[in-house]
């Protein structure tokens, strides 16, 4: 589906932890793209936003920090106006902030202008957040939805990093809930978006069958070769 020129771009969608960035990520690696977490662009400006000590729902306040800070985000991390602060974006107080951050429109326009840019640069790319297939890039050759039960979604997060299932569980639903019923771009199922319920299955399998729907015509062996 990358053609000569380039310009492919595969849009992924969903609610917390279903499991996005390690299907995006295998899927740019496998098709050779770049890859681009844009939440980790909201955590960024989330930990600007409380490293300078204002509340996160000031809305002119946090507009001024989104339009003048420095990001950048790369594979394995993100620097924040030249510090680094991969570890931070993911640690508690940037998660309990970073929905009312992403909730101010002037925060999603400089983003959305930043991500589009970043597509632009490299021709194309596998693009993950909330609303990526909805609204920054609808014309995306492939838009992916990928959930999972609110259940499952917090076993998988306390495999990986511990804490207590149900706690995980609420933090995540309250954060949905959060990311759905905002004004500006909510999380939904973008138009012409293939729904992956990843529920019951494990990331390969996941990885494998979004890999199937990009090369429909070949057999496996072609995707492997
Ligand atoms: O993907 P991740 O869970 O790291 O995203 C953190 C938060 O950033 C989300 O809960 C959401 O509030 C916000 N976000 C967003 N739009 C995106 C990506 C993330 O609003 N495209």
């Amino acid at each position: 589906m990358s053609g000569p020129t380039g310009g492919v771009v595969i849009a992924i969608d969903g609610p917390a932890g279903a499991g996005k960035s390690t299907v995006g990520r295998a899927v740019a690696s496998r098709l050779g793209l770049g890859y681009l977490d844009t939440g980790a662009m909201y955590r960024g400006v989330t930990f600007g936003v409380l490293r300078r000590g204002l509340d996160p729902g000031d809305i002119e306040s946090v507009a001024r920090v989104a339009a003048a800070i420095e990001l950048s985000v790369q594979d394995d991390g993100i620097t924040v106006d030249g510090v680094d602060a991969s570890i931070e974006i993911r640690g508690r107080a940037v998660t309990a902030a970073v929905s009312s951050v992403a909730a101010n429109s002037s925060v999603r326009s400089e983003l959305v202008r930043r991500q589009r840019e970043w597509v632009a640069a490299r021709g194309g790319g596998v693009v993950e957040g909330r609303d990526i297939g909805s609204v920054v890039f609808p014309d995306a050759a492939l838009k992916l939805y990928i959930t999972a039960s609110p259940r499952v979604r917090a076993e998988r997060r306390v495999a990986e990093i511990g804490g207590d299932v149900d706690d995980v569980e609420s933090s995540i639903i309250e954060r949905d809930r959060k990311d759905s019923s905002r004004a500006d771009s909510p999380l939904v199922e973008a138009s012409g978006a293939v729904v992956v319920d990843t529920s019951g299955l494990s990331i390969t399998d996941v990885v494998d069958s979004v890999l199937r729907l990009l090369t429909p015509s070949r057999g496996s062996d072609d995707v492997a070769g």
